[in-house]
């Protein structure tokens, strides 16, 4: 056969070494499709027999983050997508259409409370929003057209732990979906599917990747679930990156490492703020899982103090509006996330300019529990 010019070769010749190296990580599929060497391979994808065609379809390592979540959790199945935001889109479109309803608790993530309350509308799906601790609340806001009871495990930022088991008996007695936003939890301490929720979510972004540098979002539960939300993330383009779902996977690895020492240590500094007057509250929830109550713990500074000087007397803690990362980080609800609620939701809600969260990192406990020390000498 002719020898192929310099112009093939230089297009060609890296991809001639495909192999199968048993590499001990997971390869990265950095590719937007695949290729087949005949008709009949092609017709093969279609028949089943072969898994990938486009990436946006499917891709081994956005496959394998969905999966790897799913048997953490304790379900069937699971998928994953470009962010927390586009895994909850895809979860509520897979079984809610034009003309349905949900009831959905009222102290959600603002990105969550936005979507549900603006942009679901325009698909002609109505949300009212009640208090999840109250079930008479719930119950009453249930109309014959309610599909979905959607709710977190772990609210923010006061941290309320939802009641999985009588949620669950609700979505039974009415016939409804039960959804489960489980970011803040993580499967380390709470599997919401294993109780008989229907749909989790997460925020990958968080947790589950831990190093705060990818944005993405899974979600989980029964195949034939996760088949519908799956063909959402397909159709409106919600894919994860391969590159992406590799660091989320990789972050995943050290998940249950991270939470233990980063719940020890956010016990740590709730016991010792709690013990501190210049603290008016402390919310740091109890009884979550044997293995701990979480990273996050939610405070309101005392009147006296001044927040500006406590925000800027924290040392190496930086100010970050997330959380979930390996460091220990601090934001202000009153003026990121919670910025564009209703002056009288705020209030309802117990967001005020003194509160603040704590989003408890790995570093060594008494040098965390010391810088927050610190701030609170300079500023109170
Ligand atoms: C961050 C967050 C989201 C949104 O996730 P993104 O990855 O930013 O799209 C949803 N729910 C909770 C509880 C979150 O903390």
């Amino acid at each position: 056969m002719r020898d192929v010019s310099f112009e093939t070769k230089v297009v060609h010749q890296s991809q001639k070494n495909k192999n199968n190296f048993t590499s001990k990580a997971s390869p990265i599929h950095q590719t937007s499709s695949f290729s087949f060497k005949d008709l009949d391979e092609l017709e093969g994808y279609f028949e089943g027999e072969t898994p990938y065609l486009y990436s946006r379809y499917g891709n081994p390592n956005t496959d394998e983050l969905g999966a790897a979540v799913a048997a953490l959790e304790g379900t069937e199945s699971g998928a994953a997508s470009s962010s927390g935001m586009s895994a909850i889109l895809a979860g509520i479109l897979a079984v809610v259409k034009n003309g349905d309803h949900i009831v959905a608790c009222d102290d959600l993530y603002g990105g969550t409370y936005h979507l549900l309350d603006e942009e679901l509308k325009n698909f002609g799906i109505n949300v009212s929003f009640v208090s999840f601790a109250n079930e008479e609340e719930v119950r009453e806001a249930i109309q014959p057209n309610t599909k979905l009871l959607y709710t977190e495990s772990i609210t923010n930022p006061f941290l309320r732990v939802e009641d999985i088991s009588g949620l669950v008996q609700l979505g039974q007695e009415f016939n409804l979906f039960t959804m489960v936003d489980n970011t803040f939890a993580t499967p380390y301490l709470m599997q919401p599917c294993r109780e008989g929720i229907d749909l989790v979510v997460h925020s990958a972004t968080k947790y589950l990747g831990g190093h705060s540098d990818v944005s993405a979002g899974v979600i989980v539960g029964k195949e034939n679930l996760i088949q519908a939300a799956k063909q959402k993330i397909v159709s409106l383009g919600g894919n994860l990156s391969p590159f992406e779902a590799w660091l989320t996977c990789r972050g995943v690895k050290t998940l249950a490492l991270r939470m233990e020492k980063q719940s020890r240590n956010a016990q740590a500094v709730a016991v010792m703020l709690k013990q501190n007057e210049n603290i008016s509250k402390v919310y740091y929830p109890e009884g979550v899982s044997e293995r701990g109550n979480g990273a996050i713990v939610t405070i309101e500074l005392s009147q006296q103090c001044n927040i500006r000087t406590f925000f800027a007397s924290l040392g190496w803690i930086k100010i970050v509006p997330s959380l979930g990362g390996v460091e220990t980080t601090v934001s202000y609800p009153y003026g990121t996330s919670h910025r564009n609620l209703p002056a009288e939701a705020q209030e309802k809600l117990g967001i005020n300019e003194r509160v603040v969260r704590l989003s408890i990192g790995i570093e060594n406990e008494q040098d965390i529990v010391e810088q927050f020390f610190q701030a609170i000498e300079k500023s109170c």
